[in-house]
């Protein structure tokens, strides 16, 4: 049988690639031949992993991996079905009352991953003559979840809280429901976001609060409870996102609220009710990994400890880490903005070559000519993991002109 190849009807995408080639953006994907860890082998090379969002070293964690494979033994390996017909098993159920009790809600629903989890809530809860007011930054599933809506999207300048005023006010006086969104940690920058101000804003407007805690839970609050602990807004926030993808280490996203919004979410959202649901041994891994979160604080203890010796040696040597005299992060997330796409990929390929992996990051994912290195500590990166890391951070940052 023939194999499918490009056709004339599809080589205008050769087209879109070629003009990528040109511009150095193109990318081929990184594949990673061992476990996620601080140091794995990638494209036959042993490298320095600082590109992972395995915060707390859970995807290799021992009770999460024997959570996974008990599961297994006992349930098989798939749900067989959408959660509303027959894909509901008790361990859903289990993980999605952990979740609730965990971040201190009412309760909580599951979804395949965090982009289904903010796509399937926000399209879900708004309609077309509501209005979303959302941070510049905000994260692309939260985009296209307002574009699924079809509300009015008012774009507020990045963490600037008078601006979303601004914007409420200029529709106040419209009948629809307004939704004020934003990430708890930014992805690119690794800044939190202004909650208790847009609280306070939500409050006087009425609006919706909703905040996208992908990258703050696990990371921040007690236990890692997020951002809404980290600034003890229990009560405030309607919607809270977060994802079981990143520091817990499996695969999914959830949403926390209140009984009403959940049983709306059951009911309304669309990935919920017509995308099959988790493995019974991902549902498993999951709630291994919050009982880790309880009983285990000392990974959070360390991701912060990592965090900040390599936030403040990076800013030694000299690089620009979005910020002159305090960095921008306020997380695991240090950027290290190079500016041009060419350059930042580039870099990341030398990086890669002299043994240490960080993606290269470019338009569209970040504002053209703010292309940079993203890199992301983990708990279970070694002070002599890290060292050797700096040292070629440095050598090739001078070898390239980065570093004077
Ligand atoms: C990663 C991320 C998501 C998506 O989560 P997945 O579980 O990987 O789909 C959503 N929002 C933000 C801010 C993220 O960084």
């Amino acid at each position: 049988m023939a194999t499918t190849t490009t056709r004339s009807q599809l080589s205008y995408l050769t087209d879109q690639m070629n003009q990528l080639r040109q511009k150095g953006t193109h990318f081929n994907l990184r594949v990673v031949e061992d476990a996620q860890a601080p140091e794995c082998t990638v494209d036959g090379k042993r490298v320095i992993n600082l590109a992972s969002n395995n915060y707390l070293g859970l995807t290799t964690h021992p009770k999460l991996r024997e959570a996974a494979l008990a599961a297994i033994k006992k349930y098989g390996v798939g749900s067989g079905a959408v959660r509303t017909v027959s894909g509901t098993m008790t361990i859903h159920m289990e993980l999605e009352e952990k979740i609730a009790r965990f971040k201190h809600t009412e309760a909580a629903v599951v979804f395949q991953s965090g982009f289904a989890a903010n796509a399937g809530t926000v399209s879900a809860i708004l309609g077309k003559e509501d209005f979303i007011i959302s941070d510049e930054l905000n994260h692309a599933s939260i985009i296209d979840g307002a574009r699924l809506s079809r509300a009015t999207i008012k774009v507020f300048r990045h963490k600037d809280v008078a601006h979303a005023e601004e914007l409420l006010q200029s529709v106040a006086s419209q009948p629809g429901h307004k939704l004020i969104i934003t990430d708890g940690v930014f992805s690119m920058d690794g800044d939190i976001g202004p909650l208790p101000a847009l609280c306070d804003l939500a409050d006087k407007y009425g609006a919706i609060m909703m905040i996208d805690d992908a990258h703050s839970s696990g990371v921040l609050g007690s236990n890692g409870r997020g951002t809404v602990d980290h600034f003890k807004m229990h009560g405030r926030v309607d919607i809270q996102v977060g994802t079981l993808s990143k520091a817990i280490g499996a695969l999914g996203g959830y949403v926390c609220g209140s009984k009403d919004l959940i049983d709306f979410l059951y009911h309304r959202a669309r990935p919920f009710l017509f995308s099959t649901s988790h493995p019974p041994s991902v549902a498993a891994t999951c709630i291994a990994a919050f009982d880790v979160l309880e009983q285990e604080p000392e990974l959070i203890e360390k991701l912060w400890e990592n965090t900040h010796f390599f936030k403040k040696e990076l800013g030694a040597l000299g690089f620009n880490i979005g910020g002159v005299t305090t960095p921008v992060s306020e997380s695991p997330i240090t950027p290290i903005i190079v500016g041009e796409g060419r350059l930042a990929m580039e870099f990341s390929r030398e990086l890669f070559n002299a043994g240490v992996f960080v993606p290269g990051i470019a338009f569209p994912t970040v504002a053209e000519g703010k292309a940079r290195l993203r890199t992301i500590m983990t708990a279970t990166h070694t002070h002599d993991q890290l060292s050797k890391a700096l040292e070629v951070l440095k050598n090739v940052g001078k070898r390239m002109g980065i570093l004077s």
